[in-house]
């Protein structure tokens, strides 16, 4: 039975860059400025809605408040070359497409696809590639449904583009679920299915099911979780409160609960405000009252949450209202980094001073975590060895799953920003890793850890698969 929940309705409404000149708190910014913003909102996604404008962002503290950063185009956020030429364009009216390549040709600049993310993760049934799947770690495939490919706002830092699918959503959905499906029954090693995108969330209940109600049959009973990664709870908690299909989606989770698998929000948090409004907090209660888990994630960002007290804030806030600290994740090397960006010692001494404030109910949370090609390096502490003071790193996912929990030391780097600033310590001249790495990469390895009849499986006294 789902509860209901009273707090008020409110009907979602979004601006994007055509809105700007409509957003009345902008209102106290100058024409320049504005058009500042503009120019950076034609290569950097930019969406909010209206309840983060409301609600979240503290328009007294602007420009510097949390949530005004993590959503509104800054102009900082585009080289000063750039930005200039931009806004050169915008103020001249150049024709469109002028303006489209131009934003197109810096965003290329911007690393849009870090990580290995297309060359080496996209798994295939029988010989041919589905895309919209990712199956990196041996236990998990993340899936992006065509329809979930839009968020309720966007984060200023994120680098993925709006994809909108004028197609029949449900027909899609269907197709979709179909190759996920035949998948994973031909990969029996994987136990968690994590569905991405964007947000998975913005898609209706309705859409949703398409894809959830597929993966619930017996043949798939290796699949142990479901995972949804959302920002939904934070930008749009209604989506589990008033909106017409809350109660439906609702039912949803108590319906994978009840085919006995679990099904866990990834909620991505990255300032307590977003755990303080009253729909916020009911949208928790309402997802925890389906018997789902909700773990909490984000990235260490700069003028968002670079601060100690922000982290154990919300840490504490979490732990107090049911939900599990779970990552807290490096700025990525995409995008506008050289804004966001936040050296490693700088982070490991921000996660390091918020972790001791918490109790061991907030130390669920892993982190600095870098997800990197080869896999989520952890910056666990620094130490030093025979004199040498280095960075003590532990892979918390890798692709060879024989990596996972493997300890290894960079030369300390107080400037270091991601895995590639770092050198290996003690004069290797390269990571151990990176010869089998460049063999995924020659080879062109479709992930795979073997088929059905290629691996030794054994079933664990629960009834679970294991693989040797
Ligand atoms: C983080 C991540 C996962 C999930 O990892 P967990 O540690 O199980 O949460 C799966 N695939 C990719 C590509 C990831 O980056």
């Amino acid at each position: 039975m789902v509860k209901t929940i009273s707090v008020p309705h409110r009907k979602f409404k979004v601006f994007t860059r055509r809105d700007l000149d409509s957003i009345p708190h902008l209102h106290r910014f100058s024409g320049d400025e504005l058009l500042a913003m503009k120019a950076v909102a034609r290569v950097l996604p930019f969406r909010v809605n209206d309840y983060v404008v409301e609600e979240l962002i503290d328009w007294d503290h602007v420009p510097e408040d949390p949530i005004f950063q993590l959503t509104f185009p800054q102009p900082e956020m585009l080289p000063e070359a750039d930005l200039s030429r931009m806004v050169d364009l915008i103020r001249r009216e150049a024709p469109e497409d002028e303006i489209d390549a131009t934003a197109r040709a810096i965003q290329l600049a911007m690393n849009p696809h870090p990580a290995g993310q297309v060359e080496l993760n996209v798994p295939s049934v029988e010989g041919v590639p589905i895309p919209g799947l990712q199956h990196k770690y041996r236990e998990t495939v993340l899936f992006f449904p065509s329809s979930g490919q839009t968020c309720h706002s966007y984060c200023t830092y994120c680098f993925r583009w709006p994809q909108f699918v004028g197609l029949d959503e449900l027909k899609f959905a269907a197709r979709e679920a179909e190759s996920l499906v035949a998948y994973l029954k031909d990969h029996p090693e994987v136990n968690s299915v994590l569905f991405t995108g964007g947000d998975p969330m913005v898609m209706k209940t309705k859409v949703l099911r398409r894809y959830i109600e597929p993966l619930l049959v017996p043949e798939l009973d290796h699949i142990v979780s479901i995972r949804i990664g959302t920002k939904a709870p934070a930008y749009w908690p209604h989506r589990f409160t008033t909106d017409d299909d809350a109660d439906d989606l609702l039912e949803l989770f108590e319906e994978i609960e009840a085919a006995g698998r679990h099904i866990a929000l990834m909620a991505h948090y990255s300032h307590p405000r977003e755990l303080a409004t009253p729909v916020a907090q009911a949208a928790l209660r309402a997802i925890r009252n389906t018997g789902a888990v909700v773990r909490c994630q984000a990235p260490l960002i700069k003028h968002v949450n670079d601060d100690p007290q922000v982290w154990s804030d919300l840490w504490k806030q979490q732990v107090f209202l049911g939900a599990i600290p779970y990552y807290m994740f490096v700025e990525r090397d995409t995008g506008p980094k050289q804004y966001f960006e936040v050296p490693l010692a700088r982070a490991l001494d921000i996660f390091s001073t918020a972790y001791r404030r918490v109790s061991g109910l907030g130390r669920t949370v892993r982190g600095p975590s870098m997800s990197a090609t080869p896999g989520k390096v952890l910056v666990d502490g620094t130490t030093t060895v025979h004199g040498e003071r280095v960075f003590a790193l532990k892979f918390l996912q890798a692709r060879d799953p024989s990596w996972v929990n493997r300890i290894f030391f960079a030369k300390y780097d107080p400037e270091a920003c991601w895995l590639d600033d770092l050198e290996p310590a003690f004069g290797e001249s390269e990571w151990w890793f990176q010869a089998p790495i460049r063999e995924m990469k020659a080879s062109g390895m479709q992930p795979s850890w073997g088929t059905r009849s290629q691996v030794r499986k054994r079933i664990t006294e629960f009834g679970h698969v294991e693989w040797e």
